[in-house]
């Protein structure tokens, strides 16, 4: 089977596929032809390198190959090619920044996807630990004109269901926000963001889910053990035990 047609996301017969079919990347990937697998590829890459950066941490090769589940080599040979089409720049400590042309692809595409994820918690009911993974592969597919109207009819959110900011909505962050991990014991604290490098383990955002560990909702912070990194929390509901890690990837505000 060939799929030769331009924006062939679009036209691809996914009513031909099985129905287990899991719609991994892998498949979208192996069934398209070289140019429209490059531009993806390309996407993701530039979306993880901004999603990092926003993050606020430093974007070598080896993180990228460990989000995107790939192996060096292959980041390797993906990153000359970012570098030749001037979509990045790799530093003297082979840290990696996007240029002004790199943010706009990777900015783009991360305002589908937010908008996406919104669109398939709110209004279809998929649930909040899962649709990362959907909007994912959805999100390539988007036209300009569907973007649009999906912001519009959605009434132009300014986060993801996670929490995390649409690019451009950053001020609408409270300015108290720290990560969970450097809060107190004692404390209360609101959810704010769970950060999107979580959203790749749908047992962890699960978790969350049961634990009740999502935005707007409060926790208080009952034990730190710092011998075995992790700390205990109590909301109205439930208890949890997370990693110190973990929590360093959730935003909070201090009540
Ligand atoms: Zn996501
Ligand atoms: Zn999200």
């Amino acid at each position: 089977m060939k799929y030769f047609l331009n924006n062939s996301i679009l036209k691809f017969p996914w009513y031909n596929l099985p129905f287990n079919t899991q719609f991994s990347h892998i498949a979208i990937h192996y069934t398209m032809p070289m140019q429209e697998r490059s531009s993806i590829v390309v996407e993701e890459y530039l979306q993880v390198i901004y999603s990092l950066i926003s993050e606020n941490q430093i974007v070598k090769s080896i993180h990228l190959a460990n989000r995107l589940k790939t192996s060096p080599s292959t980041v390797h040979a993906t990153l000359s090619r970012l570098q030749r089409d001037k979509l990045i720049i790799v530093g003297k400590k082979k840290e990696i920044t996007l240029t002004k042309k790199g943010v706009k692809v990777a900015e783009d595409l991360t305002r589908r996807h937010r908008l996406v994820e919104t669109f398939l918690c709110d209004k279809l009911g998929i649930s909040w630990h899962e649709v990362h993974k959907h909007a994912h592969i959805l999100e390539h597919g988007l036209t300009d004109l569907v973007e649009e109207k999906l912001a519009e009819f959605m009434d132009f959110p300014k986060s993801c269901p996670h929490g995390t900011p649409l690019p451009g909505e950053k001020d609408t962050l409270p300015k108290d926000l720290i990560t969970l991990d450097k809060v107190p014991i004692g404390k209360e604290v609101k959810i704010i963001i769970i950060y999107e490098s979580l959203e790749e383990s749908v047992d962890l955002m699960k978790f969350f889910q049961d634990k009740g560990i999502k935005p707007g909702k409060k926790h208080s912070i009952l034990e730190k053990t710092d011998v075995t990194k992790t700390m205990l929390l109590q909301s109205e509901s439930s208890a949890a035990t997370i990693s110190y890690e973990i929590a360093s990837q959730i935003g909070v505000s201090v009540i």
